[in-house]
């Protein structure tokens, strides 16, 4: 059985004492300042909800799983009152304006209280997390009468919202969306088409759920150009703010998948459904893609939750479960055997998941205070910080959403390996995670359509390299003070130097061999981007080091002398034992892409 625990103290020494989130909530203004203790209010509180709430229903929810019955869904038992109480902690609210019901505190805390929840139980964090998405849209695209209608009760979280982009013939490929918008007298449009995949898409949480929808005109052009957005309530509602009649939008069934088994995926049909256009027409690509920087972050915290809960079981159970003798000596000549967390393959084991869950955890942090400044700016009006905050984010994201997801199952997939044959068995609770963790590469983009987002997009396209000269300038500045430092000190220090030579080099030559190779952009995406995030990863835990050794150092830490000295020595783990992986991508990335391309394409035959 999992016993999960909020990492409070982890997460408090990456805000307070890596990134001085203090200093950050006071530079960001806004309506409601985030004290210290007002955060760390919200923090007590949500551990506590996530613990005794939601960790207990991660079990029973994969066991039951949700039901369907003629177009209804019902959720596992338990879902219901708990989301009762996450409406009545006013969970939803928390970073968006006062003005809609919200609580206007920076929206990193939004992210850092996902973590916990989605750790907890990430199928139930699936109901509250969908509505985000939706919720900015509206926020950023809807006019004020749509706002001021729909706002306040997704805010709150009476409703929920979904993102209704996936049609039977496309999920990565949206420019092939078919879903039709019909104009109606009455300035509305009437939407009929069918969704598949579509997350809290009919459940029974709430009185009424509100679609957002990519959907094209009779008229429009073909391809990603022609793609409009539409607002579509499940129930209509009325001007008084009151329910109205219901939509012609019905789940025709919900999908048995592997994982997330309490979370909800439906297949929607929509037959000549009203809904409003969100934003210009033909524009709802780009409205959709506005936040989706955010979504995709939060999608990446997966990766950091299966970590996280994977490494807490498997720890608990290697401290017990013991096995022969360690190999430098009985550690615990008192009992038949020692345990096996003395085993040195164990520790490999614990200290990746921990390496994993640690350092994906600063690299989310740190991107969420570019997405508080993101969304303060969108809040106050302000375009020009807003899109400068999004494309600072936007380098972040396919790394942090291909990178942490891959590595988050890695990490489950430990999980089990620690257990032994008792990993494999449902009753511990390891394989539920791993098959849970499973969803996370595939949903809010691929990893290879990240993979291309990054290459192709943001490093080739976008900013030719800049991005990427921006970030190692920043590896260089922490490298430089430590280059001749003694010890592990130095170590990293030449080792970030070296990382950053190597990461512009590596990106120099992938843009002149794509001149000559369209293919190798695609070839190397993969490769490029899980050496991005090793060596991303190595800068976080650097700056985790430096800070831990000058809390030793000053005895001045907000955490024990034993916290400090755990985190220097898993940087020293992840320097040695995961960094050098990152050689081999950059290798494997600088291959031609012939050795793909050359076979025979379909089947992949010689004949
Ligand atoms: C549990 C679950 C929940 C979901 N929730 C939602 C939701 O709430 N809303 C929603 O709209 N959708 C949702 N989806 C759909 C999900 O986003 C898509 O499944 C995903 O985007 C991939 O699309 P696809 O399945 O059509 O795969 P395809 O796009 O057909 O891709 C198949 C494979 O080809 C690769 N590929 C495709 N194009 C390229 C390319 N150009 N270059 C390189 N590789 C490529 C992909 O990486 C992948 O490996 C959900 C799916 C699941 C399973």
């Amino acid at each position: 059985m999992l016993n999960f625990r909020v990492p409070l103290a982890d997460m408090r020494f990456v805000m307070n004492e890596v990134y001085d989130y203090p200093a950050h909530y006071r530079g960001l203004g806004g309506s409601e300042p985030a004290t210290p203790e007002l955060v760390d209010a919200i923090m007590e509180a949500a551990a506590t909800y996530s613990e005794e709430v939601l960790a207990p229903l991660y079990t029973p929810g994969d066991t039951e799983g949700c039901h369907f019955h003629a177009g209804e869904v019902s959720t596992p038992r338990g879902y219901k009152a708990a989301y009762q109480q996450f409406i009545e902690g006013g969970w939803q609210g928390l970073s968006y304006p006062a003005e809609y019901g919200g609580q206007g505190l920076p929206m990193s805390l939004n992210l850092i209280k996902s973590e916990m929840m989605g750790t907890a139980n990430w199928a139930f964090n699936m109901y509250p997390g969908l509505s985000i998405g939706c919720i900015n849209t509206i926020m950023q695209y809807g006019t004020e009468s749509v706002k001021a209608q729909f706002l306040p009760p997704l805010v709150s979280g009476a409703w929920t919202g979904t993102m209704c982009l996936t049609e039977p013939q496309c999920g990565s490929d949206l420019a092939q969306v078919k879903t039709l918008a019909r104009p109606l007298d009455n300035g509305r449009y009437a939407l009929s088409g069918t969704k598949i995949f579509i997350s809290s898409g009919e459940h029974d949480l709430t009185d009424n759920i509100i679609h957002i929808v990519l959907a094209r005109l009779p008229d429009a052009p073909a391809g990603t150009r022609g793609i409009s957005l539409f607002l579509v309530p499940k129930f209509k509602v009325l001007a008084d703010g009151s329910l109205g009649e219901r939509n012609p939008v019905h789940c025709g069934a919900i999908e048995h998948k592997m994982g997330i088994a309490a979370s909800a995926t439906a297949l929607l049909n929509f037959d000549q459904a009203e809904g409003i256009l969100i934003g210009e027409i033909h524009k709802g690509l780009e409205a959709m893609f506005t936040f989706m920087n955010t979504a995709r972050i939060g999608t990446a915290i997966q990766g950091v939750a299966h970590a996280e809960l994977s490494h807490q079981g498997a720890l608990a159970y290697a401290r017990e479960r013991r096995s022969m003798r360690s190999l430098s000596g009985k550690k615990e000549p008192g009992q038949a055997a020692d345990a096996i967390v003395w085993h040195p393959d164990v520790r490999r084991m614990l200290l990746t998941q921990k390496a994993i869950a640690e350092g994906g955890r600063a690299m989310i942090y740190g991107a969420a205070q570019w997405a508080d400044r993101m969304f303060a700016a969108a809040w106050a009006g302000d375009q020009q910080t807003h899109h400068l905050c999004d494309a600072e984010l936007g380098f972040y994201t396919p790394i942090l959403k291909g990178f942490l997801t891959e590595m988050g199952i890695e990490a489950a997939q430990l999980g089990i390996q620690v257990l032994g044959g008792h990993g494999y068995i449902r009753e511990h609770g390891m394989e539920q995670i791993a098959r849970d963790a499973r969803i996370s590469t595939l949903y809010e983009g691929t990893t290879g359509i990240q993979a291309l987002d990054l290459l192709g997009r943001k490093v080739m396209l976008q900013t030719k390299g800049r991005c990427v000269r921006d970030f190692t300038h920043r590896m260089w500045l922490l490298a430089r003070g430590a280059l001749l430092s003694p010890g592990f000190r130095g170590r990293w220090g030449r080792s970030l130097a070296w990382r950053a030579l190597q990461w512009n080099a590596l990106t120099l030559r992938l843009m002149v061999q794509a001149r000559s190779d369209a293919d190798q952009v695609g070839a190397a995406s993969f490769d490029y981007l899980m050496y991005s995030g090793y060596v991303m990863m190595a800068y976080y835990w650097a700056l985790m080091a430096e800070r831990a050794q000058q809390a030793l150092h000053s005895g001045q830490g907000g955490q024990s002398a034993a916290f400090y000295r755990a985190k220097i020595e898993t940087a020293q783990f992840y320097f040695e034992r995961i960094l050098p992986r990152a050689d081999v991508h950059h290798r494997t990335a600088l291959a031609p892409a012939r050795t793909l391309m050359q076979m025979h394409a379909c089947p992949l035959q010689s004949d």
